[in-house]
């Protein structure tokens, strides 16, 4: 079973892989991010020099491990991936900083997740482009500096609170990736549509991009499961009809919410009279792990004003209790 499940995995690479855009050009939505980003990466050309240090935050699905390839072809250079859970050793992190190229791009996903003493070697490796390296033990032991190649660091994170500032003050580059806008997420499915060979009406698709959290990879997936209603249900063809259908097999409404956040909403309203609840006890009471709670779920309920953080706990808004229908709870509490 495991050979099976590695070749869906791969599978499902590869599709991700075909549907990301290669260029900055090819990059939906964030304008303002794609307009300096694209000085910033010509003026780094013309000077012949790496990129500045790069840090991405936001949400995750939005874009970050796109635009970090996207760094990389648009300078004409290569890039190496990883994730900081992945980074255990010391030894781990030099054995990649040494063998990176000059100019080349080194990608670290969930940078928020680095362990203090890796962090500490990267400190040293973005600002001086060396690294200390402790050879022996005891009294007979010494340090090396080991010089890199210059590169360009690109950190990712849904958690900018959890990066500490001697980290993210090394980045000279800080992007900030929204949620995305209707018309956005319409042109990203049409796109993606295009390339897979899906046929979807126009109003299939702006009906779509409403239900699709704001997030490119979510909007993907659900144009992926419509083409399957489409198929067996349909003529092939996704309709509004579809859409519809669709949705509600999945239980997803035309806010893009899913049945958890409507269920987190619910808890909050009903077991804590509307809040405000700390997030590890809302976590236990939606049996819900809390990382997915606050970087998946959190960010888009409060982005549509359903949810409000506080110094002392999460709160729903009286839209929430509109959305459920439990105004008059909320009146009666008053
Ligand atoms: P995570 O941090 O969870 O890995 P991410 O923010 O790195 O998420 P990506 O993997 O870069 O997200 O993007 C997810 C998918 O969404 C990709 O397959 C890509 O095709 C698509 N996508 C993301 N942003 C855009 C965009 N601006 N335009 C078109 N497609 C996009």
């Amino acid at each position: 079973s495991s050979v099976v499940s590695t070749s869906f995995q791969q599978e499902a690479d590869v599709q991700e892989n075909i549907l990301r855009p290669k260029m900055l050009c090819d990059f939906q939505g964030q304008q303002q991010l794609k307009d300096n980003l694209s000085i910033f990466i010509r003026a780094a050309r013309e000077r012949e020099e790496p990129l500045d240090h790069t840090f991405l935050i936001g949400p995750p699905g939005l874009g970050k491990t796109t635009l970090a390839s996207i760094i990389a072809n648009e300078m004409g250079s290569e890039i190496r991936m990883t994730s900081a859970p992945a980074l255990d050793k010391p030894k781990d992190l030099a054995g990649i900083l040494t063998n990176v190229t000059e100019g080349s791009v080194f990608f670290i996903d969930e940078i928020h997740r680095l362990k203090p003493a890796l962090e500490e070697m990267l400190y040293i490796a973005m600002e001086d482009f060396e690294i200390d390296w402790v050879i022996g033990q005891g009294p007979a032991a010494r340090t090396m500096r080991i010089p890199l190649p210059k590169f360009t660091l690109v950190g990712a994170t849904t958690k900018a609170g959890s990066v500490s500032s001697p980290l993210s003050s090394r980045f000279g580059i800080t992007c900030h990736i929204e949620f995305y806008n209707e018309k956005e997420l319409a042109q990203i499915i049409a796109r993606s549509a295009t390339i897979m060979d899906i046929s979807i009406s126009k109003d299939a698709i702006d009906l779509l991009a409403k239900c699709s959290r704001g997030t490119p990879r979510i909007a993907n997936r659900l144009l992926k499961r419509l083409r399957d209603f489409a198929t067996v249900l349909g003529d092939g063809i996704i309709t509004t009809e579809i859409v519809h259908h669709g949705m509600g097999r999945l239980g997803i409404d035309l806010n893009g919410l899913e049945k958890q956040d409507r269920n987190i909403l619910r808890t909050i309203i009903e077991f804590y009279d509307g809040g405000p609840v700390g997030a590890e006890t809302l976590s236990i009471s939606v049996g819900e792990a809390i990382e997915s709670l606050e970087d998946f779920y959190e960010p888009y309920l409060i982005q549509k004003g359903y949810l409000k953080r506080t110094p002392r706990g999460r709160m729903t808004t009286k839209k929430a209790y509109d959305l459920l229908g439990l105004s008059s709870i909320r009146n009666s509490n008053e």
